[in-house]
């Protein structure tokens, strides 16, 4: 149930029903059983934005108007568009003076001063952790280095960093890029990335890159979030005992699709991506005795559940969770919300620490 005012149960309405018993014919092997990732699902980043969208319909009213989706997981933002946000993919679509908020993956300068010529209301939920990638390409920028930034091109995410430093950055998207990639002076650049890759592929990246450009400068810190890595860490101890992995999230979630790939790299037999459990297709099951499970940086815990208990439903009851870290990071609500509609202290922001939504367990 949701913390919200209105006490609706939010998320119900937007999945199908579960059929139970639906995967019951799967070929019985002995021994069967989940492992379960942990940490897996919600990051701090994520919560804080789908919080950031749920304050401003209470104390704004709807609609509320989102500029891309908030986060990428489609329950997630069926849910909300349910509760009165509408999303659109540019600022223009949005009535001069209404408010907007800006996802979870950040924007570039432009598109700010894209909102403040609508007069748009603006709240900025991008993640702190994606904010500070904003930072360096900045201040790289101004130290005269150029920019070479680790990522997959046309993600939003890459969208806002490189609008932070457009003239001074190239997008590397693999390994295999960096032999063909042309650069202004060897002996002038630094690295940075995207903050949902693959830690194992952009260390490749990195080391080729090195290898082309031995006098690369490396950022302060890695800008593969603690969530990712998190996350990826987990699955790894899993896949090498799993016959398959499910992993649960959006094909538009970068660190989702990244989980199946580190699974199947790791020694899963197979891996698979779901948004809900109704997908999970019975022939996966044949013959497997023990199903990772783990689920993306943006998915509520409920759709992990779902398919747990299809799971039990085909015989796999016995869970056992694998923990490879405890993560307990809460970002503060975006400013323009630390405060209820009448300026009093919110208390679900707990003086602008966001609390995590019980909606999502
Ligand atoms: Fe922030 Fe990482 Fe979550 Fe993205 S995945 S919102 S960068 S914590």
């Amino acid at each position: 149930m949701s913390s919200i005012t209105n006490g609706q149960p939010v998320l119900a309405a937007a999945r199908a029903p579960r059929v139970r018993g639906r995967l019951l014919d799967a070929p019985v092997a002995g021994g069967k059983r989940v492992l379960l990732a942990a940490p897996r699902g919600y990051c701090a980043g994520v919560d804080r934005a789908v919080i950031a969208v749920e304050k401003a319909l209470e104390n704004f009213g709807a609609p509320i108007y989102v500029r891309k989706q908030i986060v990428h997981n489609i329950h997630v933002v069926s849910t909300l568009e349910q509760r009165g946000a509408i999303f659109v993919d540019d600022v223009t679509e949005v009535p001069e003076g209404a408010h907007v908020v800006f996802s979870a993956h950040g924007v570039s300068p432009a598109v700010v001063q894209g909102a403040a010529d609508r007069n748009l209301q603006a709240i900025d939920a991008t993640c702190p952790l994606v904010t500070k990638v904003h930072r360096e390409a900045t201040r790289f920028a101004k130290q005269d280095l150029d920019i070479l930034l680790i990522g997959h091109t046309g993600h939003e995410e890459v969208e806002g960093t490189m609008g932070h430093a457009p003239e001074r950055t190239t997008l590397v998207t693999s390994p295999a890029d960096v032999d063909t990639l042309e650069v202004r002076d060897p002996d002038n650049l630094v690295w940075i990335s995207q903050t949902t890759l693959s830690v194992d592929e952009t260390m490749e990246t990195v080391r080729r890159l090195r290898e082309r450009f031995p006098n690369l400068q490396d950022p302060p810190s890695d800008d593969i979030c603690y969530a990712t890595q998190n996350r990826q860490v987990a699955i790894k101890k899993v896949a090498p005992q799993a016959d398959l992995v499910i992993v649960v999230g959006s094909a538009n979630s970068s660190n989702t699709v990244r989980l199946v790939d580190v699974a199947l790299e790791n020694g899963a037999k197979a891996a698979h991506r779901v948004d809900y459990a109704s997908e999970i297709r019975q022939e996966w099951l044949d013959g497997v005795e023990t199903v990772g499970v783990t689920s993306g940086a943006s998915v509520p815990e409920v759709l992990v559940q779902e398919v747990l208990a299809d799971l039990a439903d085909a015989g796999y009851l016995d869970v056992e969770t694998v923990v490879t870290a405890e993560e307990d990071l809460m970002f503060s609500l975006p400013k323009e919300l630390r405060r209820d509609a009448e300026g009093n202290p919110d208390e679900r922001g707990l003086g602008g620490r966001v609390k995590r939504l019980d909606w999502q367990n």
